[in-house]
């Protein structure tokens, strides 16, 4: 068992990659990053599907401390995010960090040696004295619990397992979902698809994306002079925070927003019966807004059509509906979102008294500030519970989780000390005052999302904008903490 690490990362996401240069940058350079793949990236790893790019401007979906004049569009591509992350890694000098097609299969904190007992798949264990989740919310791909989905005879994929291999071609393409992932393939595989059969069960607030290329100038632009990058990324920073009030129930910025997204949707669809097919019914926010420049210009192209029927069973031949249609299919493509709500399962983290995480979980998982929880000493988690956003990037949010992570191991250092735990009070009050909060927002709205469990708790958001956020996380408040 090798035991002169400083911390154990799970996950060589986004927030594996920013834990491991922030740590080795702050002194505690003995890390390895643990992953099941076998390569950096994530959800960029895994998500490759046609037309995956990053609904988030990419000036702004990538680090602060390595900002990257090259990006080629305002959105950039998933393989551009994908080599963006193997550069940083480059650049910070941790690619050897890294151990892939390691998967993590429990990890157990010993009580008497105050150390994350790691087992990997295979038997090996690693410990060290912290442990980093980067496995964030969105990893486990999910069908829904559509029946049938076994029985069907042609090739068929979740959108987080693309078959590149399988040539659409004049094909029947099925595409079960419309959601995020969806109205970014969809348009790609109309292009050359015979035809395609979209099964949506709700249709989704959608707004202009705004895609751009940069040329040759603004690269060498913000090459030459990074404060200009900077200066941008801070302003859409800043743009981006203030769309958070759109998401406070009742308020104007909710009422503009929504007018914005219909008069889109009005501008672009003509077809009256179509029109009323993609009109949401619910608050706007309470699932995500989708951007995009091409989904609406897609559904009215001749060989698409969208069926509102819901989805009965998945049959050999193709999808039945309730009203007794069966849709047949020489492809269906799952576009049906992921499992979020169990966040780090199905790695077993045992804390404290023997106690795991599912069983402190088995009413919606929680975390104090989305990082911490109690009973479960120096466990630290990236893109953890009530740390989603709907109207920023998540990389600012990770930021912020892996400053407040570093300034906590430096106080048990100064300390002399061998763990920090949130107490059980400062736990529940601030998941009181948060689920409070979250009460106020769209997402407590009508309408079902993957940001709450089946009961109705917001497990996944944060309640507010990200600049509280990370005041909040600017550095532990230790009072909240049990040193030990
Ligand atoms: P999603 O947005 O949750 O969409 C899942 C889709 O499957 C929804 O349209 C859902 O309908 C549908 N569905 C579920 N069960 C169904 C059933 N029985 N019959 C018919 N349809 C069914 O999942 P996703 O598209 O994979 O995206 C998940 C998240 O990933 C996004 O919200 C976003 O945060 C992230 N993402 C980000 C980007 C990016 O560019 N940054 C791109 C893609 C994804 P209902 O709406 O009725 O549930």
């Amino acid at each position: 068992m090798a035991d002169d690490l400083d911390a154990i990362i799970i996950g060589a996401g986004f927030g594996g990659l920013a834990a491991a240069i922030k740590l080795k940058d702050a002194g505690f350079g003995r890390i390895v990053v643990l992953e099941k793949g076998d390569r950096i990236g994530g959800t960029w790893r895994e998500n490759t599907y046609p037309g995956a790019c990053c609904d988030v401007p990419s000036r702004l979906y990538s680090y602060s401390f390595a900002l990257n004049p090259d990006w080629s569009r305002a959105f950039s591509p998933h393989d551009e995010i994908r080599a963006y992350m193997d550069k940083v890694a480059d650049q910070f000098g941790v690619t050897g960090k890294f151990r892939f097609n390691a998967e993590v299969e429990k990890a157990v904190w010993d009580e008497a040696t105050s150390r994350w007992v790691v087992t990997i798949k295979g038997g090996e264990t690693l410990s060290a004295p912290v442990l980093v989740s980067g496995l964030g919310q969105l990893n486990k791909p999910g069908y829904a619990g559509i029946p049938g989905v076994e029985t069907f005879k042609g090739d068929n994929w979740h959108s987080a397992r693309w078959r590149h291999d399988v040539d659409l071609t004049g094909k029947t393409v099925g595409c079960i979902g419309a959601g995020a992932s969806a109205i970014q393939y969809i348009p790609e595989i109309a292009r050359t698809a015979g035809k395609v059969v979209i099964f949506q069960r709700t249709p989704n607030y959608i707004v202009p994306r705004l895609d751009k290329t940069f040329s040759d100038f603004e690269k060498w632009l913000f090459r030459t002079f990074p404060a200009i990058d900077r200066l941008n990324r801070w302003f859409i920073w800043q743009m981006m925070d203030l769309r958070f009030q759109a998401f406070k129930t009742g308020t104007k910025a909710a009422e503009s927003f929504k007018a914005l997204a219909l008069k889109y949707l009005d501008q672009v669809v003509t077809d009256p019966v179509l029109k009323a097919k993609l009109t949401p019914d619910y608050p706007i926010g309470c699932k995500r807004i989708l951007v995009s420049d091409d989904y609406y210009q897609a559904l009215m192209q001749p060989n698409v059509e969208l069926v509102t029927e819901a989805v009965k069973t998945v049959t050999a031949r193709g999808v039945e509906t309730v009203n007794g249609a069966e849709h047949a299919c020489d492809v269906l493509v799952y576009g049906t979102g992921f499992v979020t709500t169990d966040f780090i399962q199905p790695v077993e983290i045992v804390g404290a008294g023997g106690k795991s995480l599912t069983e402190a979980w088995k009413d919606g998982a929680e975390a104090y500030l989305g990082v911490t929880v109690a009973g479960f000493p120096n466990l630290f988690m990236l893109y953890g519970p009530n740390t989603n956003l709907g109207h920023n990037s998540i990389i600012v949010m990770i930021e912020a989780q892996v400053g407040y992570m570093v300034e906590a191991m430096k106080e048990l250092k100064r300390r002399g000390a061998k763990s920090l735990s949130v107490t059980p009070e400062a736990f529940k009050r601030f998941n009181v005052e948060l689920q409070d909060d979250l009460g106020k927002t769209a997402w407590a709205g009508s309408c079902s999302s993957w940001y709450k469990t089946a009961s109705g708790k917001i497990t996944n958001n944060w309640s507010g904008d990200t600049a509280t956020y990370i005041k909040l996380m600017r550095s532990p408040v230790l009072a909240d903490y049990a040193v030990a």
